[in-house]
């Protein structure tokens, strides 16, 4: 790891991360910095090992090998077929508490309106006021542009919509860091965009973001820096500019030639 920005402390750093199901090797040492404030996007084809590596810095997935930091604190590190040192379940809850991910599916509860959606957990997890939760829901319906659907339920609302609740329920938690798994794949084409204008809102706010996606645009105009995934290794990162001008491996070439 370059020293040169070792003075301010990454959202995440992840240092030769390798991630196995059994004998299948997923994640082949993935080494990547995000510092706080940056929107990375991270690009790839399908099974490179996107999804398990943003579920491995969300705690859903423990990694198997290498040293994975998220906000400061050393989440996993284990050296091959060594001892494994791991936060203890507090510390995990309490990260998980500070990550808002929003997925491809927005798996809303469905027999809940959208402002019970969204207060759900600050009440639950965070016992925040039910009064101050529904404000606080409020003002982030508003944001997402779905104010006057707070008494819907999921089952009344397109799928932008839908995946605009789940990103104003993410954000109740008040989360240090946001992680977006192809947030947009599952839609419409036409309602792709207002889910991406909310998203690029969040960015402009400051807000730390890990976002999976093939939305060029997005990555060019919005993502601070751009990562090339392929077969579980990060193949090229940079300024999305850079990457997706002038790609200079040949798997980025390929693939880009695809999706753009
Ligand atoms: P991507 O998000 O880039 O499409 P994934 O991270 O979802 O890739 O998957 C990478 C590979 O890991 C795929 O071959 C997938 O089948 C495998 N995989 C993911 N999760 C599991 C799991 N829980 N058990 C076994 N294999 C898995
Ligand atoms: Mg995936």
């Amino acid at each position: 790891m370059s020293t040169d920005t070792a003075t301010k402390t990454p959202m995440v750093l992840a240092d030769n991360v390798h991630k196995s199901f059994g004998h299948l090797e997923v994640l082949k040492g993935i080494d990547l910095r995000v510092d706080p404030g940056e929107v990375m996007c991270i690009l790839g084809p399908s099974g490179s090992g996107k999804s398990t590596f943003l579920r491995c810095i969300n705690h859903l997935e423990k990694i198997s090998a290498g040293k994975l930091w998220v906000d400061g604190a050393l989440v996993g590190y284990q050296e091959r077929g060594g001892k494994l040192h791991e936060l203890s379940e507090k510390r995990i809850a309490a990260q998980r508490r500070d990550i808002g991910m929003v997925f491809q599916r927005f798996n809303l509860f469905p027999h809940k309106t959208v402002l019970a959606n969204v207060i759900e957990a600050p009440v639950q997890v965070k016992r925040e006021k039910k009064s101050e939760a529904r404000e606080r829901a409020r003002t982030l319906l508003d944001r997402v542009g779905l104010a006057d659907k707070m008494d819907n339920y999921p089952s009344q609302l397109s799928g932008g919509q839908q995946q605009r609740v789940a990103i104003a329920r993410a954000l109740a938690m008040r989360p240090k860091l946001m992680l977006f798994d192809e947030p947009t794949s599952a839609l419409d084409p036409e309602l792709v965009g207002e889910v991406l204008d909310v998203m690029r809102g969040l960015a402009q706010d400051g807000m730390t973001m890990v976002v999976v996606t093939h939305e060029i645009g997005f990555a060019r105009e919005v993502g601070d820096s751009l990562v090339f995934m392929d077969d579980g290794v990060v193949v090229e990162a940079g300024p999305p500019r850079d990457v997706i001008n002038s790609p200079q491996h040949a798997r980025t070439k390929a693939f880009l030639s695809k999706v753009l």
